[in-house]
């Protein structure tokens, strides 16, 4: 094993390209002491010893989805007494709640696939937070819902991205990845081709320009090969136009989702899935994706801490006002930027905080 996963670092480290097989053999084979180091490596010689973060804020601006995906806690069909969506005064009242106080740069504003709106709604909904928030990085809409309103308005994605972009929106987040395989989509309830349709959504955004992010979920039903398939989806799509701005690796969180029932998972993914990931990730995205960012949403603000020396260089934020986790049943609350900063001190290691586009705002020297 030893010459093996040498003959990967020095791939890695020099900038080459892991291949499949070797992306299996880190996740089925490789004690997580042996790959951390590895991926520490590479992300120190990208950022020195910056760990990045955002002041941000989640604003789910509807619950209501009629994609109806088997891990998902949070959507509601409509005839619930809490199903919601907010109108634009609403939406601009929640930001104005955090905005100022906090000093937000960006909204990561998205939420489930409401058949009631259109694409006025969300023209006008981003042209209104522009106006009011000039300086707020919109980061928002799933490829779904993307799909969604591109379908119901009858105009191609790129178009629609066009508009989208004319009202305000400034870069898209990576969620609804999951896993690629039409397999695993299929049992864990997400509509077949789905996954193909969100490496399509990224390109044409990535073709016009606009930024986005790449994420995926596991802990569920998936193989390390489903994974390996996954991960090099996403490197090839950034070899083509370099437009994601960073990659996060999530855990599925079962409570309260009917793939818990019907499954039987009752437990996310532990610490070693957790930070085998990030670090398979980091060795395998190398300098091509240079963030790597922490899901501290999920697993806390010491797995958080954990991340950032097994490969991860970006916290992610603060996260004000996120609605998704909780439906799960687990409380994971805001986090202050002042926490961050300390978390990351306290690795004798140097926050930076930057905007939506990873823009260096401020660095918090030692
Ligand atoms: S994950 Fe998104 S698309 Fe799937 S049901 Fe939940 S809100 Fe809808």
């Amino acid at each position: 094993m030893d010459a093996r996963l040498e003959r990967i670092r020095e791939t890695a480290v020099s900038g080459g390209k892991v291949s499949r097989e070797e992306i299996i053999f880190m996740y089925d084979y490789v004690p997580l002491s042996r790959l951390g180091p590895i991926a520490h490596e590479i992300s120190r010689e990208i950022s020195g010893d910056h760990v990045s973060f955002v002041s941000n804020m989640i604003l789910n601006y509807t619950n209501i989805c009629n994609v109806r995906c088997h891990f998902c806690a949070f959507y509601r069909t409509g005839k619930e007494e809490d199903s919601y969506t907010l109108s634009i005064d609403q939406v601009i009242d929640e930001i104005s709640l955090y905005h100022d106080k906090y000093g937000i740069t960006q909204l990561l504003i998205q939420g489930g696939v409401n058949p009631s709106l259109d694409l006025e709604y969300y023209k006008d909904l981003f042209s209104e937070i522009h106006r009011r928030f000039p300086r707020l990085g919109i980061h928002g809409l799933s490829t779904s819902e993307i799909s969604f309103i591109s379908k119901k308005s009858r105009i191609t994605v790129a178009d629609l991205l066009k508009e989208l972009r004319n009202a305000g929106l400034q870069t898209i987040p990576g969620a609804g990845a999951e896993i690629f395989s039409d397999e695993v989509r299929k049992k864990i309830g997400r509509p077949a081709g789905s996954g193909k349709e969100w490496l399509s959504v990224m390109e044409s955004a990535h073709a016009l320009g606009i930024k986005t992010s790449a994420t995926m979920m596991f802990g569920h039903v998936e193989s390390s090969g489903d994974k390996a398939d996954h991960l090099l989806s996403i490197r090839e799509l950034q070899e083509k136009y370099g437009g994601f701005l960073s990659f996060t690796p999530w855990n599925f969180e079962p409570g309260n989702t009917r793939l818990q029932h019907e499954s039987g998972i009752d437990y996310r993914a532990g610490g070693d899935a957790v930070l085998r990931n990030i670090a398979i990730s980091r060795i395998v995205f190398g300098r091509e994706l240079p963030i790597i960012q922490t899901s501290w949403l999920t697993n806390g603000v010491g797995m958080g801490q954990l991340a950032i020396m097994f490969g991860a260089n970006d916290w992610g934020g603060t996260i004000y006002d996120e609605k998704v986790i909780p439906a799960t049943g687990r409380e994971v609350g805001n986090l202050r930027k002042e926490t961050i900063i300390r978390s990351i001190k306290s690795l004798g290691l140097v926050p930076v905080e930057r905007d939506n586009l990873y823009r260096e705002v401020r660095t918090f020297s030692a």
